[in-house]
Order: structure tokens, then sequence, then C-alpha cells
């Protein structure tokens, strides 16, 4: 659990930094990329507003505030197929749209930009993104101890517990996760600096260190001649009610340190999205805007749970339906333009629409490469 207040004086906060990479490459021949703002006729022009945040060499500026989408340095690269159609078209219809934009799901400032070149000589851009991170639930943190956790609650400061002497913590671990995992040096590390603090002392706990000071008999001492129990525990004060707490509380200074797992990194959801060209299944990852799935273990869940229709709309991501002949089992043609359903390979018109998951109808397709017939039967 961490103090809200502690957090809005500045507590646990980092910066994260991304960067992106745009380079001027050449290719056979004399064709080559160009950084600069795409004109409206290349391929793919998004919209003025896009390239608004370039400036006139098509890289942006420092410390301007970028969204997810937005241009950072402006490219044109050639057409991959230059063929005969290809070679009628002008000069600037013959370039597709390939700049470089913030990542889905990020937002920042630009902190650097840096022109150089790569080896082989072509121009590099290179641009760093900054975004400030305040703690919020789910960032992981750690103690040097390996008692890493999440923020599981951010306590406004009225609600936390406080000492007789009114000091109010930052951090407030729960107590199983010391038995269990033996980090006693945690513990000596808050009795250490709470003598350290108080009496303003250095204390120096390294490893084969036999100094006196830091010895269990003299911090027993000093706590004891600075007024606390010598186990460094205190009483404590519910927030909420003002009540005394039953238990002594050990508390004190603990270094910790932020990890680089943060839910600003993770968080995901989607509805529909975009799908994968050959299986019609939503893509995979948050980076794709991917789905989340519902897998086997899932689907058991909602059968126990009474809910098996559910099922039908949540496995239906990659729903098809195909015209089948009911003749002979195979996917039949539908002709749009006559409005007609035919078997290209019994000539009938006994036609009936099945649905399934495309997945499927691709496995049959794939069957029937390997010249096995599989067999649809409509009736049953
Ligand atoms: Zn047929």
């Amino acid at each position: 659990m961490f103090n809200k207040a502690s957090i809005e004086r500045g507590f646990g906060r980092s910066y994260f930094f991304r960067s992106y990479v745009a380079e001027e490459k050449k290719y056979w021949g004399i064709e080559k990329d160009e950084i600069k703002i795409p004109d409206k006729s290349v391929n793919g022009y998004k919209t003025e507003e896009s390239y608004a945040n370039l400036a006139q060499d098509g890289v942006i500026n420092r410390e301007v505030e970028v969204q997810a989408g937005d241009v950072i340095v402006g490219k044109v690269s050639p057409l991959r197929f230059f063929g005969p159609v290809e070679s009628f078209m002008s000069e600037t219809e013959n370039r597709r749209e390939t700049s470089e934009m913030i990542r889905y799901g990020e937002e920042g400032i630009v902190d650097n930009v840096i022109v150089t070149e790569t080896i082989n000589g072509n121009k590099l851009i290179k641009i760093n993104v900054r975004t400030e991170r305040v703690p919020e639930l789910g960032d992981k943190f750690t103690s040097r101890h390996g008692q890493k956790g999440v923020i599981s609650l951010i306590v406004p400061e009225e609600d936390m517990p406080f000492t007789e002497d009114g000091i109010i913590p930052d951090i407030i671990v729960n107590p199983h996760a010391i038995p269990s995992r033996m980090t006693i040096g945690q513990l000596l590390e808050i009795i250490a600096a709470k003598v350290s603090a108080m009496v303003g002392v250095r204390l120096d706990a390294s490893a084969f260190n036999s100094d006196e000071a830091v010895s269990e008999e003299s911090l027993r001492k000093a706590l004891k001649s600075i007024g606390f129990r010598d186990d460094a525990k205190e009483a404590m004060y519910n927030g909420v009610t003002g009540e005394k707490l039953e238990g002594r509380i050990l508390m004190g200074p603990c270094y910790y340190q932020k990890l680089h797992h943060m839910v600003a990194n993770k968080i995901q959801a989607r509805a529909r999205g975009p799908v994968t060209l050959l299986t019609k299944q939503p893509t995979a990852g948050r980076a794709k805007q991917g789905g989340l799935r519902l897998g086997e273990m899932e689907k058991d869940c909602l059968i126990a749970h009474g809910a098996s229709l559910l099922l039908k709309e949540r496995f239906g991501s990659d729903r098809y339906s195909i015209p089948v002949c009911r003749q002979c089992g195979l996917a039949a043609v539908e002709d749009h333009v006559k409005g007609k359903k035919y078997c290209p390979v019994c000539k009938k018109s006994k036609i009936t629409d099945v649905e399934m998951s495309y997945a499927f109808k691709l496995m049959l397709d794939e069957l029937k490469c390997m010249g096995i017939y599989p067999r649809i039967n409509p009736d049953e």
C-alpha cells in the first residue's frame, strides 16, 4: 500500500524513454528514401494535421508533446514493385508513405533529436521520447532484498496509520512476505536505518563487517537511548477511526527501487479489431491491438457455471458462412452477378449455407490440397 500524499510529493516517479529510428535507405539503382514532409499525392498520405509537428526538414523539434499516431519523422519511399503500370505514374504518385510514428497507446514529449549517418553513409534520425511516470495501481517496486511486489492500494494520507510522533509511512508491506522468504536483511536494514536517521550517525553494514556499531546489542541500546523500544516496533493509531492498533508495528526507513514493469506499458482492452489475413482470427499482442484469448480453461469455467451458450458468442471471433453442395459435400460457389449459387463439381444447385469458423474452412481447403476429400453433410 502506498501513501497517496507521498506519491504527490514525487515519491517513486520516473521517466520512461523510448527511442525511434528512421533511416534514409538507398535502394538498387537510383531509388532512395526521402526524409521530408510528404506531398499530398504520395501513396498513403495521412492528414495535413498529422504532419503539423514536423519542421521544414521533415523531422520533429525537441520538447514537442506527441500522441499515439503522430508523425515524428516524415518519410517517403519508392514503391516496392516497379512494373509497367507504375512507370506511367508521375514521380510523386510512385512513392509511398513510410513515416515514423509514435507507437499505439503511447505518448510523451520529444526529448532529443539526433541527425547522423549510418556506416553506409545513409542519413539517420534518432529520436528519444520521454514520458513522466507517476506510480499507479499495479506498478512494481522492490526493496534490495528481493521483496518485490505491486501497488495494490493507494491510500489518502489522512486514512493512513500514524505513530505517537505523528509519523505516517510511505509504504505498508504485508508481513506475510517475511517468514516464507526469510529476508531478515530487510528487517535489519529498517532497524539500522532507523538508528542512523534518528541518532544522526552513518552505519556501515556491508558483508564481513564486524563494526561494533551495527551489532545487535548496540542497535538495541541506541534505540533505547532515543526513546524507542529496543526492537524498533512502535504503537500506531488507525488513521480512519483514531483507535490505537493492538499490535506493535516495525517501522523505519528502507531503500526501495522502481522496477521496469509498469501498468502503463501493459494495460490493454479490445472489443472488435484487426484480424490476421490468413485465418481471419484476431491479431496477437498488445502492440498490434490484439485480442484477449478465452482459452480452454476459461471455457471450462463458463461450462461449469452453466453459461455454455455464451461460448457460441465468445468463440465466434472468426465466424464465417460458406455455401455447401448437398450432393458432394464440398464448398459451392456464389455468383454475386447472377445471384446464383451452384456447385462447380457436380453442376447441381442444391446448396445450403453452413456457418463455421474461418479456421475450419481453411482446414478443409488444406485437406483438399493434400488430396483428401472432406465431405460436409448439411442434412445431419
Ligand atoms: Zn457438388
